[in-house]
C-alpha cells in the first residue's frame, strides 16, 4: 500500500494559519502596528483606504531590516523577539510567534520598504499569495513602510465575510486606539481614505484619552495608582458621574498589552458598586504591570486573553486601587436592611 502522508506546501500551511490571525483587516492593522511598536518606532502612521480592504499601509521610524531579515521576516516562525522556550515566560515585546508576516502575505499582496540607520540602501519586497515576486536595493527613509493591498484577493469565501466598511473600519479605529492609549510616548496619525482621522502627538496618559475620546474627558479622570511588590497599577477611571448608559469604554493593559477580562472588569464595577445607576459603566484605562513569568500570553494567536497565576490578588487590588481613586472610602457605607 501506498503511504498517503505528506506535508503541506508552505503558501498552503500559511493560508490556513492566517485563518487564526486574520479575521479582517483590522487584525493585520494590529500586528502592523505591534511590529512597529517592537521595532522601537518613535513616529506611527497608519494609512487605509476602503475600511482597509483596498490597503492598509503602516509607516515607522523604528530600527528596519536588513535585507535578509526583511526576506526572513515573510517565513513562518521566523522572529526576531524570542530564541528559546525560556523566553517564552519573559516576553516583553508584542509580538513573539512569528507568523504574523507570513500569515498576512498569504492572503494580500505585500509591499515591504525597509531601511536600518546603519545601511545607506533599503529593501523593497513584494509578496502575493506567499509568493515572493520581487525583492531588490531601493533608497527610502530609515524605517519600515509595509502596504498590505486587497486583504483576502485569493480567498474569496472570507472576503465575502467581512461586513460593511463602516463596521470593518470601526474595528479598525478599535484597534488603533488600543495601541495609541497603550503608548503615549509615541505619535500617530491615522488616514483613512485621504481624510486625517486622528493625529496624536505624544504627551501623556491623560492628553492621549483627551486627544482620542474629546475634551469633556478632561475633567472627569480620575487618576489611578496603586503599587504593590507583585503588580502596578496605574491610569484614570472615569468619575462615577460620567459613568454612561451602555458598556463604554473600558482599556485593560496588561504590560501594554490591551486584554479583554471580564474579571477583572468585574472588579472594577464593583469598587463603582452604588455610586453609578444600574446599567451604567464607567470609563477606564488602567495599565496592569507585572512580571512577565505570572501571566500567559501564549493562550490565543490574536492574544486578547491573558491567564495570570493569581487573578485573585490582581482583582482584589485593582478595586482598591479604583476604590481609591474615585474616593468611595468618604462615602458613608451601605447599610444592609437585611441584617
Ligand atoms: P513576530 O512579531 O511575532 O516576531 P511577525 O511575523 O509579526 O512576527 O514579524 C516577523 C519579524 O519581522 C519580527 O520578529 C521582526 O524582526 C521583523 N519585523 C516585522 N515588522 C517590523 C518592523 N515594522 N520593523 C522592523 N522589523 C520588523
Ligand atoms: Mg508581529
Amino acid at each position: 500500500m501506498l503511504d498517503i502522508i505528506h506535508l503541506l506546501p508552505d503558501s498552503i500551511a500559511n493560508q490556513i494559519a492566517a485563518g487564526e490571525v486574520v479575521q479582517r483587516p483590522a487584525s493585520v492593522v494590529k500586528e502592523l502596528l505591534e511590529n512597529s511598536i517592537d521595532a522601537r518606532a518613535n513616529n506611527i502612521q497608519l494609512i487605509v483606504k476602503d475600511a482597509g480592504r483596498t490597503l492598509i499601509q503602516v509607516i515607522d521610524d523604528g530600527m528596519g531590516m536588513s535585507a535578509t531579515d526583511a526576506r526572513m521576516s515573510f517565513e513562518r516562525h521566523a522572529t526576531s523577539k524570542i530564541r528559546t522556550a525560556d523566553d517564552l515566560f519573559s516576553i516583553l515585546t508584542m509580538g513573539f510567534r512569528g507568523e504574523a508576516l507570513a500569515s498576512i502575505a498569504a492572503i494580500a499582496q505585500v509591499e515591504v520598504r525597509s531601511r536600518r540607520m546603519i545601511d545607506e540602501i533599503g529593501t523593497l519586497i513584494r509578496v502575493e499569495g506567499s509568493e515572493v515576486k520581487t525583492q531588490e536595493s531601493v533608497s527610502c527613509p530609515k524605517g519600515t513602510n509595509f502596504q498590505v493591498k486587497n486583504l483576502f484577493f485569493n480567498v474569496p469565501a472570507r472576503r465575502n465575510f467581512l461586513k460593511s466598511n463602516p463596521v470593518e473600519m470601526k474595528h479598525v479605529l478599535d484597534e488603533f486606539q488600543r495601541v495609541a492609549l497603550a503608548h503615549p510616548d509615541i505619535a500617530f496619525t491615522l488616514y483613512h481614505n485621504d481624510v486625517e482621522v486622528y493625529n496624536l502627538p505624544t504627551g501623556k496618559l491623560s492628553k492621549r484619552i483627551v486627544d482620542i475620546f474629546g475634551k469633556t474627558y478632561r475633567e472627569q479622570l480620575a487618576n489611578c495608582e496603586e503599587e504593590t511588590p507583585f503588580v502596578n497599577i496605574s491610569g484614570y477611571v472615569g468619575k462615577p458621574e460620567s459613568a454612561k448608559k451602555g458598556r463604554g469604554e473600558q482599556f485593560f493593559f496588561v504590560n501594554k498589552r490591551f486584554i479583554k477580562h471580564n474579571y477583572l472588569h468585574h472588579a472594577v464595577l464593583s469598587a463603582f458598586e452604588a455610586t453609578i445607576p444600574e446599567g451604567s459603566s464607567p470609563f477606564y484605562v488602567l495599565f496592569i504591570e507585572i512580571d512577565p513569568s505570572h501571566v500567559d500570553v501564549n493562550i490565543h494567536p490574536t492574544k486578547t486573553e491573558i491567564k495570570f497565576d493569581d487573578e485573585r490578588a490582581v482583582y482584589a487590588i485593582i478595586r482598591s486601587a479604583v476604590r481609591r481613586a474615585i474616593g468611595v472610602y468618604n462615602l458613608t457605607p451601605t447599610i444592609d436592611f437585611d441584617s
